[in-house]
């Protein structure tokens, strides 16, 4: 057995995976900032789990393999974590593989979050070649190649967020202007379609679409637009077998799947060049309500 724990911005999710790879318990806590915090709720969600694996005969304890996912600049070989700016982390390195070991007695191995996402993008689609297209509150891409994860000489590898797609279009927070995440990431959607009521923006957006508001419409197909230059990006980039959408946005599910896939073909009508990769057909949505970024960080350990 291997648990999993992706550390999100506002949650922790843990999943307890068996040796066959099957999700045998799960559990999240909110998260809590800086290193104190994360430590705090990390270890509440272990004790969740601890509480779920007693329900089963022959569990009584965790297993000795912790994997963690957790967004940031992460030095695996130490087990170290820094600029994690949403988690209150900065620029000090956070030895949490250390720190949780210490308390838990279990091996610890911390995995950027996107990583983690991507392999368990890998585990679930059983696709050996692909990127995962991650549309949450950023924008960014993580790869498997032949399989093989691909991170990156500085870690970096896939931040295509960040491309400039607009030399006229708004400042970035990394300070460049224009980016391709400023029109295709769950903030741009949610600045374009702010929702009021408990539906998440994305599910707010997709919904209003589908019953004909023009507006919605609008947005939608301009969200889909942008979403589709960054499948291109990474289609003529790499040319993987499978391109797998996932984050926060890909909860709206075929909808989601159903515009990006017409946008790509709208793209491609135009350019026989463009048709000839055919895109489309490359995109895949991952089953709903798994824990992709968990079960990822519980199975790394296996990617080197
Ligand atoms: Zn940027």
């Amino acid at each position: 057995m291997r648990v999993g724990l992706d550390i999100g911005a506002t949650k922790v999710l843990g999943a307890v995976m068996d040796a066959g790879g099957t999700v045998i318990a799960q559990a999240r806590q909110d998260t809590s900032p800086g290193p104190d915090g994360i430590l705090a709720s990390a270890t509440a969600v272990l004790d969740l789990l601890a509480t779920a694996l007693a329900n089963f005969d022959g569990y009584r304890a965790l297993p000795s393999y912790i994997g963690i996912g957790i967004p940031g600049i992460v030095d695996r070989d130490r087990g170290a974590v820094s600029h994690a700016v949403n988690l209150g982390l900065g620029g000090d390195w956070f030895p949490l593989a250390a720190q949780l070991a210490g308390r838990t007695g279990a091996t610890v191995v911390v995995e950027n979050d996107l990583n983690a996402a991507t392999w368990g993008a890998h585990v679930l689609s059983g696709a050996d070649d692909l990127a995962y297209l991650s549309l949450g509150t950023g924008l960014a891409a993580g790869f498997v190649l032949s399989g093989t994860l691909r991170r990156g000489a500085h870690g970096v590898a896939g931040e295509i967020g960040h491309v400039p797609i607009d030399p006229d279009g708004a400042l970035c927070s990394c300070g460049q202007r224009g980016c391709l995440e400023l029109s295709a990431s769950g903030s741009a959607l949610s600045a374009a379609w702010p929702s009021a009521g408990e539906e998440p923006p994305a599910v707010a957006l997709f919904a209003a679409a589908a019953a004909g508001n023009p507006a919605a419409v609008t947005a939608r197909d301009r969200f889909a637009a942008g979403v589709a230059d960054a499948v291109r990006m990474l289609g003529l980039a790499v040319d993987p077998v499978a391109i797998i959408i996932g984050g926060g946005v890909a909860h709206v599910g075929e909808p989601l799947r159903a515009a990006v896939t017409a946008a790509l073909r709208a793209q491609a009508a135009t350019s026989p060049f463009l048709a000839a990769l055919d895109l489309a057909s490359r995109i895949q949505l991952l089953p709903d309500r798994l824990p992709v970024g968990a079960i990822g960080a519980a199975l790394i350990g296996n990617a080197g």
